[in-house]
Order: structure tokens, then sequence, then C-alpha cells
């Protein structure tokens, strides 16, 4: 402890037995809170402390809820080590309430909106990049060659067009294409391809032996944008083709002009990677009242990440609109449970290590802090894995099934039609996409400052009493229009940070 420092910790509800330390370095044995607690061991930041006695095999609360319980007998003022938390049962699938407690809609929130790229199917764009697809990993080293001269000699004539990205992954070929489970990677490549910042114009390259052939990514089967090296004489022949097509699909992107459009033109994705214990206080809350912000000014929102939700489905499900969208809900958990038992994994496999020295015991006080961010709003629809938000038939939270993996996450997410995203971190991660601005929030001031030029947002603030969840959630909000409308580039955009695209294929390979 810095001198002088005063000793924090932060009990989420009342109810709860134990809560978390505040303190960058952690707090000594002697420790004195303002409440009276004595500390009678270290307890390092983010770490739990009991609150109370806890006999052997009482439960142990936080967020109002049993995240685990006892292994042996836990004294007041103490550090609850993870070894000593036993996982409780997930909640059973069939025994759930649902649209037991809708909320009611939040009030509309008028007045705001965002300058972006409208395209003909209604869809907004907020960047301008020509998207070349793939069809098979197999073409990628010919690709890449070219796309480095088109990024040299091409699109600097093209100053309206931000980037060119190409949609490289391993998916294509030897794989079983007609297995019932293979539609979710063919899905996920044919919505990636009219996502809203390719602007209807992405190309697309593919071998021609390959078992994806290129014409099933493409919009009704559409060829005129499709080049496949195996009609073309040798290798610069291809690269030359290739170049060719991609500044017909330059010289269309160029004349893309931002207009101002109102929030509903916004699918907006919130993530977290690297959790901590304050995750679930601080960045989460936060993103969670930017949310409903987003919700209340006609945005769609999604939330994600199938296995920090499981754990607290039982909290989601009475928020389910409607009986259909509760059992949508269900339904994309138990493909979950079902896929997760194939693999013969578990929920166990979750948290990290790096989760659990930031404090998190198990996945289910990860997933409580995980769920801050869908906000207080109705669930109004459930997306399988890759499925466009549009689907969902009205803007709102949805919730998007993807597996918690931050890149298979993402691409899913960019899939569903996302065209910003929100993405809290607690451990630190310097993770970005191509394809749409990520901003990035943290949990912790430690974070923000030890990564100024990476952090977007401070909401380690809240911690400290420094801002509320609520300042944090306008700040979030605010940065969401500003991203989108090409104002503000998140740090990940301006160091041109940009992860691989991730497929979640849980079909066999061949
Ligand atoms: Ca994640």
């Amino acid at each position: 402890m810095e001198l002088n420092e005063t000793p924090r910790y932060i009990q989420v509800h009342t109810d709860d037995n134990v809560a978390i330390v505040v303190n960058a370095k952690g707090l000594p044995e002697g420790t004195v809170f303002d409440s009276g607690l004595t500390l009678k061991s270290y307890v390092p930041q983010g770490h739990k402390v009991a609150l109370r006695d806890i006999g052997e095999s009482e439960p142990i609360i936080r967020y109002g809820v049993t995240i685990g319980y006892a292994v042996s007998p836990i004294e007041k003022g103490t550090w609850i080590k993870e070894s000593l938390v036993q996982l409780p049962e997930p909640p059973q699938l069939d025994e759930l309430p649902i649209a037991t407690n809708v909320p009611e809609a939040l009030p509309p929130l008028e007045g705001y909106t965002f300058e972006g790229y409208l395209n003909d199917d209604g869809s907004v764009g907020t960047k301008n990049i020509l998207g070349i697809v793939t069809s098979v990993q197999c073409v990628v080293g010919v690709l890449q060659f070219a796309v480095k001269r088109i990024k040299a000699e091409l699109l600097p004539k093209y100053p309206n067009v931000d980037d060119v990205v190409m949609l490289n992954h391993s998916y294509g070929c030897g794989v079983a294409i007609n297995a019932p489970e293979a539609v979710i990677p063919i899905r996920t490549l044919q919505n990636l391809a009219t996502h809203p910042n390719f602007g209807g114009q992405a190309m697309f390259v593919g071998l021609g032996c390959e078992k994806l052939q290129p014409d099933r990514l493409t919009q009704n089967g559409d060829t005129s944008g499709i080049v496949s090296l195996q009609e073309h004489q040798g290798f610069l022949d291809m690269v030359r083709v290739i170049m060719e097509m991609a500044e017909q699909h330059l010289i269309a992107l160029n004349q893309r002009k931002r207009v101002t459009c109102p929030v509903s033109g916004l699918v907006v994705g919130m993530q977290c990677g690297g959790s901590d214990a304050f995750s679930g206080v601080t960045a989460n809350p936060a993103v969670g009242y930017a949310t409903d912000l987003l919700v209340r000014a006609g945005a769609t929102v999604l939330f994600s990440e199938v296995t920090e939700v499981r754990d607290a489905v039982h909290l989601l499900t009475p928020r389910a609109a409607n009986e259909h969208v509760g059992r949508a809900l269900i339904r994309e958990m138990k493909w979950y449970d079902d896929y997760l038992r194939r693999g013969d994994a578990d929920r166990s496999a979750n948290p990290s290590p790096g989760n659990k020295k930031g404090g998190l015991a198990n996945v289910v006080e990860k997933s409580l802090g995980s769920v801050a961010k869908s906000g207080s709003s109705p669930i109004v629809g459930v997306l399988a894995p890759g499925e466009k938000a549009s689907q969902a038939g009205q803007p709102g939270l949805l919730f998007a099934a993807t597996p918690a993996s931050d890149f298979v996450c993402g691409t899913l997410q960019l899939a569903s039609g996302m065209n910003v995203h929100v993405f809290t971190t607690g451990r630190g991660t310097p993770y970005g996409l191509a394809m749409a601005p990520v901003i990035k929030v943290a949990t912790r001031t430690s974070l923000a400052q030890q990564w100024a030029d990476l952090i977007d947002i401070n909401a380690g603030r809240i911690a400290t009493g420094d801002a509320t969840i609520e300042d944090v959630g306008w700040e979030i909000f605010r940065f969401i229009l500003d991203a989108a409308s090409g104002r503000k580039k998140p740090w990940a955009d301006h160091w041109g940070l940009h992860n691989d695209l991730a497929l979640f294929n849980p079909a066999p390979l061949t």
C-alpha cells in the first residue's frame, strides 16, 4: 500500500459475505478498514476477503448469488483463495423461469445520431473497406502478395477508402462440408461478406477445386466478383486479375460518403477478455449502462460468450421478452453443453490462469460479472452463431451465441453485422479487429496507466470513487458514436493492431 492510501474494498451486494480489495498492491495483514474489518492475512488486489466467518460447506456469496461453497472454514478478514471455493452445479436448463420478470422498456433517448455510410440494404457502415473473402486457405499466399501491391499502388488513389482487408481462414477444403454443423462456418463467411463496412463491394478469391465453392459465399450465387486462380496463366497473371478487379471495387467504394444516420444503424457488440474480479464491478456494469443508453437510442446491442453466460442464465431467462426468446436462449445453452460434453470438456476449463490471478475463483463468479454487460433491458432476440442481427426483426438487446474465445466471439459478432465493438479487459489484451472499431475499456486504473496507449477508457475510476458507473457509461456511449462516425480512432486502429479472424467450426475436418 502506498503511504497515506486509504484501504478500500468493494462489496457488491448487501447479502455478500465477501468483498474484493481495491488497492493496486493489495493490502497487508493488520490493515484496518473504515468499516472496522481487520485483515488477518495479506490479500492481493482484486481478490476476495471474507467479511464474516464462513463455515465449511457454507455458501460464498458475491453479487448476492452463491459463487461456491467453502471447502474448509474461512475466518473473517482472511484471503479466500481459489482452492477454498468449491464450484456449484450449473442451473438446470429445464427448470428455468422464462419471461417472468421482463423489465419495462426504458424511455427512448432522443437527439443522438452518427455519421455513417448508408448501404442499399439499409445497413450502415462505420468504416469504408474493400473486403476480399477467400473460399480456401490455398489462395492466401497469392492474395497476400496482391493485397500488399493493392495497398501500395491502388489504395492511395482512392482516399475515401480506409483499408483493404483479407478474410483469411483455414476453412473451405478438407472439411466435412455437409455435416450439420458446417452451417456455422459457412454462414459466418457468407455474412462476413455482406458486412456493412464492405458496402456491398466485397470480392472473392477461390482456387477452383475446393469443397466450399466461392459462389456459395456470394449473394444469389453471383459470380461476377470472383477470381478463381486455377483459371489463370501463372502467378503474375493471377495477381494482375486480382488487382484489376480490386480497382473496380475501389472505384465504387470511393463514391461512398458519410451521412447523418439514426442510432438504429448501430450494431454494437459487447465482449470481455482477460477478465479479473473488477470486471464485474467497474467495466462491465459501465458497459451495461452504455448498453441501456444504446437500446434507448434505438441501436442493436449484442452480448455473447455462452460459457460466461451459462452459469448466470437463470438471471437472464426471466428477462427474455417472451417465451420464444427464452426458449431460444435455452436452446443455445443446451447446444453448447452438448458440444462441450462431446469434447470431454466442461465448464471448469474457464476461467483462465490469468483470470484466477486477477481474483476470479471460478466460472460462476466470472459469469456474474460478465452478464453485467447486458445492462437492464429486456432481451428481445437470440442469434445462433454467426446469424445476422437483422434476422431478429427488431433492434434492442440480443443474445448472440458465441464461444467466449475473444477472436471467435469477435468474428461471429462481425458476421452478425457488428459495426462497433466494445471490449473490456482486466488483465490486459491489445486486442483489435480490422473490420470494425474496437473500443477497449480497462477494469482497473493500474492497467489504464500501464497501457495508456492501448486502453481507450478507464473504468477503474469507479472502484476508487473518482467516477460513477453512469459517468463511464456515458463516456463509452459517446466514444461509440465518435468511433462510428470516424471522428475518433480507438488505439487499436491508431496503431493498426488487428487480430486474425477465427472461424468457429464445430464440424469435423476430413
Ligand atoms: Ca471473450
